[in-house]
């Protein structure tokens, strides 16, 4: 089955695109159009109406972007724009949330013209028509509308699990569900996870309050599951503080190197530390060997998909990612790559959605740590000789582009094995590597 795009427009000039603006500041739409240079050049999107660029004689579109929040007045011709679109994005914190229009009477300030004017009874966009898609925030995300366009208009359906939240709860919050937590005591609001977890269509973090009292959190401060968290581990990669953090497990590891146990460790997790650390990979192997493992092997995941054809999720993390984005393609999806592992096997990898798999799991990223912290001298440490098959036969697409136009092709022609790494960049910059190493790449 082919990915349908119903605002995609077969016309010459592909996408027609409209902004209209209602009760705001505008702050959004100037953000916008200060930024319209990211989609210059890109088929398929033509910006047909935006009065803040002199374009607003009434017109044929497609897509109408709504800033603002309806107040009474308006409803008549926001009804119009519905009847004219085929989608409708909301744009930012007014068209969402009412925000901006509806303050003043949420604070008391009933002045007369200000009721007279209808504003008073402002509400946001979705409670007078239907509105398919969301870019939150104030101001909003031009990046993330951008993103959205693009979707759209490479015939993808708006993104299903963008969710909007109508009411806040009272901070002070902790959110952990055995694999992520989530402090926002330690948050510095840089907004890096919310950014990262939206480039994957996920949505399961955003901002809410105000000002000072602005806090990462879920959508209405859900369980992370709920919010649609697809425990890729990604935000908990790249969060500078440790606000966000995925379950650890050095110290179970730790516990069965001094038993004996084995260690099963990434070709990648093995290169990845290696760099990390200045030291060649066969050097890793005997660290882990130091570290107490009697044995260490070193697998490719790659080789474990060759041959079985279809949609193959690099982790539980891809596959919750293509049941939500993608449910036509559900048939075509195989099991998750697994490493085989013992009860007393240390799995290392890059990617902390193995978590998920088997404990105790630990990635790249906390083997560097564990190396640090040791009091083992690495360059003494002998250079053994590694002997890891190569796969053939596979494709792989790395990051969410690139899996959005490869699952897109897949189900058009169906033949061969394919590999989906959700992480942008892909595992090379999975969630498990070390943090040096992604913000260099
Ligand atoms: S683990 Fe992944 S899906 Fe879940 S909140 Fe973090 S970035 Fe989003
Ligand atoms: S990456 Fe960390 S510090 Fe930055 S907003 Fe997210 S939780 Fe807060």
């Amino acid at each position: 089955m082919t990915p349908v795009c119903h605002a995609q427009s077969t016309e010459v000039g592909g996408m027609k695109v409209a902004f209209f603006g209602f009760g705001s500041c505008e702050g959004c739409r100037y953000r916008v159009v200060n930024e319209l240079h990211k989609l210059a050049g890109e088929s398929g999107i033509e910006i047909v109406r935006e009065p803040l660029l002199g374009l607003s004689a009434d017109t044929e579109y497609d897509v109408a972007v709504i800033e603002g929040s309806i107040s009474t007045r308006d409803i008549e011709e926001v009804k119009k724009i519905r009847e004219k679109a085929k989608l409708v994005v909301a744009l930012g914190s007014c068209a969402l949330l009412g925000e901006t229009s509806t303050l003043g009477y949420r604070l008391g300030l009933r002045i007369e013209e200000y009721v007279k004017d209808g504003y008073a009874d402002a509400v946001p966009v979705h409670q007078v028509i239907k509105v398919d898609s969301y870019v939150r925030g104030c101001p909003a995300s031009v990046d993330e509308l951008v993103r959205l366009l693009k979707t759209l208009a490479a015939g993808f359906p708006p993104l299903r699990y963008e969710r909007r939240f109508e009411y806040e709860r009272a901070a002070d919050l902790v959110l952990d569900d055995g694999f992520l937590k989530l402090d926002t005591g330690k948050c510095i609001v840089c907004g890096r996870c919310v950014d990262l977890c939206a480039q994957l269509d996920v949505h399961a973090l955003t901002q809410a309050y105000r000002g000072f009292r602005v806090i990462v959190t879920t959508p209405a401060q859900l369980p992370f599951m709920e919010a649609g968290c697809i425990r890729c581990g990604l935000c908990a990669a790249y969060c500078p503080v440790s606000a966000l953090r995925y379950r650890s497990d050095v110290e179970g590891a730790l516990e069965l190197a001094k038993r004996g146990g084995k260690a099963v460790i990434e070709r990648l997790a093995l290169e990845a530390t290696a760099e990390a650390l200045g030291v060649k990979p066969g050097q890793v192997v005997s660290l882990l060997r130091e570290l107490g493992f009697s044995d260490v092997e070193v697998v490719d995941p790659l080789t474990l998909a060759a041959g079985l054809g279809g949609l193959i999720p690099f982790s539980s993390a891809e596959e919750r990612w293509i049941r939500q984005t993608f449910p036509e393609a559900a048939s075509f999806v195989k099991p998750p790559v697994k490493l085989a592992a013992g009860k007393d096997t240390v799995v290392i990898s890059a990617c902390a959605a193995r978590k998920e798999d088997h404990a105790p799991t630990i990635t790249a990223h906390e083997l560097v740590e564990i190396a640090k912290w040791s009091r083992i001298v690495l360059e003494d440490l002998p250079d053994e000789p590694l002997s890891v098959v190569s796969a053939s036969g596979v494709k792989v697409a790395a990051g969410p582009e690139e899996c959005k136009a490869a699952i897109g092709n897949f189900m058009k022609e169906p033949s061969g094995t394919l590999i989906l790494q959700i992480c942008p960049g892909g595992c090379a910059q999975g969630s498990g590597m070390p943090y040096r190493l992604l913000s260099q790449r």
